[in-house]
């Protein structure tokens, strides 16, 4: 099938049995590839109630069809599971190099059900496939075992694998791949680590069919042409994501003290320049990029050496906890990367513990007598450690934010920046209302990457609450994950301003399928209610209340910088959950309509 590795491979951890079936061309045009298919899956094989620990779940990995080719940053895979963080969907994107090399081992999607008795590791080598050993690599640092397994296997092969923190069963643990890329977001790690796989090592040699050669290589050249005549090429190649950090502190964005604030006043020392000038040591980029945004740097205070840091990095461990200083918070990276967590929600678990201790309703008592004041990035180093291991305060912070606020009360549930249980990402939206939005209603969790609307908010007035932005959102919901469906980066339209019209003629070349924008964000759309139906089905009484913003966006007005005074009021926050229900098609408790299933071909699935 042109576009696609041809195989949907299974490996079943409980059993060691290993089987491959060819790809279905329907489930290539109704859900695409990468995101598409891991829904898809999920939805149709992982039984209702199942835990997301047990053998029951399973975690699908997903190439798109431009993966792997001679398009801008097609190196993008995505991992699905439920999550054991939020009990609903988690998908996580991935990129680097590890995508290409399943569609060239004729693969699209791999799917990982039942667990392992003991530690293993997936060896792919093309259609040598096996399940070996990995009793001496348990325990062992992300970052240490991917350098060992390439120098064990060779450098060919791409490693995807997971750290402590994953096998010590803490709810946000990510999987790791090239030194520092990681599918961060939901637990997918957590996942990988209760099966017992530790790795997955693949190398592939075979080639991806194309329907029309001539046009494929048209359209791709004119795509890198387009990226390397764009004035956002330079400063996105030199910064990368930390040229947001200025932006967001002067909009008051900028993630401050657990989100209290949106603008960091020692936020300078933060700012991409500073990042470049004082420790980045060398671009990095994905598989086919042009626009490498991945910063390497080097931390002489440490020893350390680090991919990052991001910005989500630098907001959520940098100015969320207080700490100003570059190389502390990108050694706080390089722990996060090594232990196996999500920067994001151990930012996010952090902060909040922090603001209880200054608030007293953690005490060094409940600290392991940490002394937890915003700013104090040892005892950061320490609880890292803490959470990875499972251990004192760390315990409770490895369940993720939601439920260590249930545990502790005291109204610490407050203090909890959270959606669906999933540690909001780096944007403080206490007046940007299409952002908020995104948050609200994104389908993982408290996640920037389906809906990016924060400039859009700045564009039509942030506290506005109107049908066009609530259609704004809707369409970057759909729009941005498509990226992730095809299995290629979005930043180049996001940040270089490539003309989206370029990447229906690649898909075409390649597949030999007609599709316009239309009919791109149709297969989105059904992917976004598939997504939905499955919280539903997971999650008793699940609907608007599962939408709720933390209070803190509608209760707590930040006391200094740009948005000092701001918040969104509750019937604004209500009124944007109102228009955006009518706008998709669901009821008024968030559930799509039989009609809307209907429309979208859902009906059969027994969604
Ligand atoms: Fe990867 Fe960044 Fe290039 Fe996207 S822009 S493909 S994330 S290096």
């Amino acid at each position: 099938m042109n576009g696609y590795g041809g195989h949907i491979l299974r490996v079943n951890l409980t059993t060691g049995k290993i089987t491959k079936s060819p790809t279905p061309a329907d489930l290539a045009r109704d859900y695409m590839g990468g995101r598409g298919f891991g829904a898809y899956f999920l939805y149709k094989e992982v039984p209702k109630g199942a835990d997301p620990l047990g053998p029951d779940n399973k975690l699908i990995v997903s190439s798109g069809p431009l993966s792997g080719l001679m398009i801008p940053g097609a190196g993008k895979c995505d991992f699905a599971c439920k999550s054991p963080l939020t009990g609903g969907y988690a998908s996580a994107s991935l990129g680097g190099l590890f995508t290409a090399e399943i569609k060239y081992a004729g693969l699209d999607s791999i799917i990982l059900e039942g667990a392992s008795d003991k530690p293993v590791y997936l060896f792919i080598d093309d259609n040598r496939i096996e399940l070996r050993d990995a009793s001496t690599l348990w325990g062992k640092g992300a970052i240490t075992l991917e350098t060992e397994l390439k120098e064990k296997l060779g450098d060919e092969f791409q490693i995807a694998c997971i750290g402590p923190a994953a096998e010590n069963g803490v709810l946000y643990a990510h999987i790791n791949h090239d030194f520092g890329r990681q599918a961060g977001r939901g637990g997918v790690g957590t996942v990988m680590g209760a099966k017992k796989i530790k790795a997955i090592a693949i190398r592939g040699t075979q080639s991806v069919p194309v329907a029309d050669m001539a046009a494929y290589r048209k359209a791709g050249m004119a795509l890198y042409k387009a990226c390397k005549d764009s004035d956002g090429l330079k400063p996105w190649q030199t910064y990368g994501t930390t040229m947001v950090v200025s932006w967001c502190d002067e909009i008051g964005a900028l993630p401050t003290r657990n989100f209290s604030a949106g603008s960091f006043e020692q936020g300078k020392t933060l700012y991409g320049p500073v990042i470049r000038e004082q420790i980045v040591i060398n671009d990095k980029g994905c598989f086919g990029c042009p626009s490498p945004c991945g910063k390497y740097s080097r931390l002489s205070r440490y020893g350390t050496r680090v991919e990052g840091p991001e910005y989500e990095t630098i907001g959520m461990v940098g100015s969320n906890l207080g700490i100003a200083d570059a190389e502390d918070v990108a050694q706080i990276n390089f722990l996060c990367d090594e232990w196996g967590i999500d920067t994001i929600s151990a930012g996010g678990a952090i902060a909040w513990a922090m603001e209880c201790y200054e608030k007293g309703i953690l005490t060094q008592a409940d600290t392991d007598g940490l002394e937890l004041k915003f700013g104090n990035v040892q005892a950061v180093f320490t609880l890292i450690e803490k959470i990875a291991k499972r251990e004192g305060l760390g315990a409770l912070l490895a369940d993720g934010t939601k439920r260590a606020a249930q545990k502790t009360g005291k109204g610490s549930e407050r203090f909890a920046i959270q959606v669906k249980g999933m540690e909001q990402s780096a944007y403080a939206t206490h007046n940007a209302t299409a952002m908020l939005l995104s948050y609200m209603t994104a389908d993982v969790g408290a996640h920037h990457n389906r809906s990016w609307a924060i400039t859009y908010d700045l564009q039509v007035g942030r506290e506005k609450v109107s049908d066009d932005k609530v259609a704004r959102v809707i369409w970057l919901q759909h729009v941005r994950p498509a990226f992730d469906m095809m299995g290629a980066c979005r930043l180049q339209w996001v940040e270089l301003s490539v003309d989206l019209e370029m990447y229906p003629p690649a898909l075409e070349a390649i597949t030999g399928i007609k599709r316009t924008w239309k009919d791109l964000e149709l297969v989105s759309e059904r992917v976004w209610n598939l997504t939905r139906m499955f919280w539903a089905r997971e999650n008793e009484n699940f609907g608007r209340n599962w939408d709720m913003p933390s209070p803190r966006f509608y209760t707590d007005a930040p006391t200094s910088g740009t948005t000092a005074g701001k918040i969104t009021k509750l019937e604004d926050v209500n009124k944007l959950l109102d228009m955006y229900y009518e706008q998709r098609g669901w009821s008024s408790n968030g559930l799509p309509k039989p009609e809307t299933l209907n429309r979208l071909g859902l009906s059969e699935l027994g969604a």
